[in-house]
């Protein structure tokens, strides 16, 4: 005895946990297009403004120069 009501409990609370981050989850994801990756040691440098033109990788230190396209 319990043990049921405690796994029901925990559910609600995942559930309403997983409604509060998936929000989050959504404004992280709009950064993806942006985000990098090191040529050089394969490190994802993460979400990056658009504004940004160069970027230096966290994890081996080596700069990047981010190449725009024209957008037509
Ligand atoms: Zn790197």
């Amino acid at each position: 005895m319990g043990i049921r009501f405690r796994l029901e409990k925990i559910q609600d609370f995942l559930e309403g946990k997983a409604e509060k981050y998936g929000r989050d989850f959504r404004v992280i994801s709009r950064w993806e297009p942006t985000s990098q990756i090191c040529s050089n040691c394969g490190f994802k440098g993460g979400k990056l403004d658009l504004q940004v033109r160069e970027w230096e990788c966290l994890n081996c230190g080596s700069k990047h120069v981010l190449r725009r396209r024209m957008q037509q």
